[in-house]
């Protein structure tokens, strides 16, 4: 076989095994042991004075030995973490075709915008008047949140897509409540393709969860909502653009049903990157919905990285916005911290979500995108995303199989494991052999109603010869896949510093801390 450089190339086990290095070492791969089998206790990277003596007032308390921290000089840390930082595959490494995150371009002037004194090193309890730069950031960034969505309010304190299904759904909550319906409305529709996370959301505040079943074409049937819904249903939790990539056609039209039997809709708006600029959820009929700032106006995320989900409300629940929230008085900002103080401005919130206002840091980001951006940029950006995803999907439709027939998708394309069947390979074969080739795999096994799910979100920000190179892999990998190279894919990565990992291990029993080699002595015992 030929590479693209058209040299010979010699993918698998063999090519491996036949060079084995004294190191352990691959070329620039360089094993790294943990910082703890690295450090030696009397060694340091810093030259700190002996303290001054001291009374210490811990009553005897006070710690006799070593913390047992890892001693290491300066280059030799230096070394560790530049090693781990070149394990790291991510945006800036290369394409990302995660589903369901809208990894994407993170602009590095967000980056510096965030980290200007004024913005990073407020503290939130500094007094009103030394943070009015800041608040009216808030303000600008919640003006344009409403003027995107078509929304009459929005809360601007969760830190997640989750907190801010949290924060929505309690807003529904407190609002059935006002309306003396608390007792009798306790269902949550949710449909089969719905993030794990709006199930989980509705249980957590109470509610019983009906599931709806998706028809055929991967979409979200009016006639199911109907047949599902009664006086006893607070509200439908639906993602739009759904978890398959398509566009809920019949939004309107649920919406009506829903408002009909008097809930309230709560969208996931996970996937807004695909319609921002293009529709506006208020004019769908949506009550509530979570922005992702991660997943739609950049900020780095994944890696237990901060996020952020300001949850924009209708007319319907505006009031009930948690507190704080941020009000303009005359020529000045403040917060709205009590519900006394709301009830002054109209409002009865359902309480406190978080200690204080919100992630500023991701504020800046997201505000720095938008003014970067344009309202027309915006609008592009979507217009790229699905333009991309389209085009995957289009150069790919005659090799991998689309569970929903090859129509348009939205900003990511769903491929199911249909075109693998008894090849011997699986989903997990093929998404483990795209490391081999240098790209993180897709998002694989979500959404759960498609069986062996491929979900590939090129992102906006991907040039055509990105794209096109990313596609001619996959259409190796396929192509190998029918020819019966199964080798090729059963036992990938191959290349990669870690081969196959036990990941139900990994996930059922998680080592989570490195425990010190018993002494020599000890051993020999
Ligand atoms: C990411 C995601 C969520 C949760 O958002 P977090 O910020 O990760 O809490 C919810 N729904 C969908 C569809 C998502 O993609």
């Amino acid at each position: 076989m030929l590479n693209r450089q058209g040299r010979p190339s010699q993918p698998g086990e063999a090519a491996v095994a036949a060079h084995p290095t004294f190191t352990g070492n691959r070329a620039l791969q360089q094993e790294e042991p943990l910082i703890f089998e690295i450090g030696r206790p009397e060694t340091t990277g810093v030259d700190v004075d002996e303290p001054a003596p001291f009374e210490p007032r811990l009553g005897g308390l006070e710690r006799t030995d070593g913390v047992g921290l890892p001693g290491l000089s300066e280059p030799e840390a230096m070394r560790h973490y530049v090693r781990l930082s070149q394990k790291n595959y991510g945006i800036d490494t290369g394409l990302f075709p995660l589903g369901s995150c809208t990894m994407k371009h993170n602009p590095r002037l967000n980056e510096r915008m965030a980290r200007l004194p004024g913005f990073a090193d407020v503290h939130p309890l500094q007094p009103f008047s030394t943070v009015q730069g800041a608040f009216e950031l808030m303000d600008t960034l919640a003006a344009w949140l409403l003027e995107l969505t078509g929304m009459q309010a929005v809360a601007m304190s969760p830190k997640a897509g989750a907190h801010g299904e949290l924060c929505g759904m309690m807003a529904i909550k407190a609002a059935i409540a006002a309306k003396g319906e608390a007792a009798t409305r306790r269902v949550v529709l949710v449909p089969d393709s719905a993030h794990g996370t709006n199930p989980a959301t509705a249980a957590l505040i109470g509610f019983t969860v009906r599931p709806v079943p998706a028809r055929p074409d991967g979409t979200v049937d009016p006639a199911a909502v109907q047949a599902a819904i009664g006086p006893d249903v607070a509200a439908i939790m639906l993602t739009n653009p759904n978890t398959c990539g398509l566009f809920e056609r019949d939004v309107v039209e649920i919406a009506r049903i829903v408002h009909e039997a008097g809930a309230y809709f709560y969208a996931d708006g996970a996937n807004f990157n695909a319609i921002v600029g293009k529709a506006r959820p208020g004019d769908l009929g949506v009550d509530a919905m979570h922005i992702n700032l991660h997943k739609t106006f950049s900020t780095p995320h994944g890696g237990g990285g901060p996020g952020s989900g300001p949850v924009v409300l209708s007319d319907r629940l505006a009031a009930f916005a948690p507190v704080p929230f941020v009000v303009r008085d005359g020529e000045r900002f403040r917060l709205v911290e009590d519900e006394a103080d709301a009830a002054r401005q109209g409002a009865r919130p359902f309480g406190r979500l978080t200690a204080f206002h919100g992630q500023m840091g991701m504020f800046v980001r997201a505000m720095a995108y938008m003014l970067s951006h344009g309202a027309d940029g915006m609008k592009q950006a979507s217009e790229d995303a699905v333009l991309n995803a389209n085009y995957v999907r289009a150069c790919l439709a005659d090799l991998m199989s689309l569970p929903f027939g090859n129509r348009p998708c939205m900003h990511e394309v769903l491929f199911d494991d249909a075109w693998l069947k008894d090849t011997g390979v699986t989903t997990l074969d093929f998404a483990k052999a795209m490391i081999d080739e240098g790209y993180h795999p897709m998002t694989v096994y979500f959404p759960l109603v498609v069986h062996g799910a491929m979900l590939v979100e090129p992102t906006e920000s991907e040039s055509k010869a990105s794209l096109d190179l990313f596609i001619a892999t996959l259409r190796d990998l396929a192509m190998a896949v029918r020819r019966g190279d199964v080798e090729r894919f059963t036992g990938a990565p191959y290349h990669a510093p870690r081969r196959r990992l036990d990941e139900t291990r990994a996930a059922r029993q998680p080592v989570l801390r490195w425990t010190p080699p018993e002494p020599i002595r000890e051993a020999a015992e």
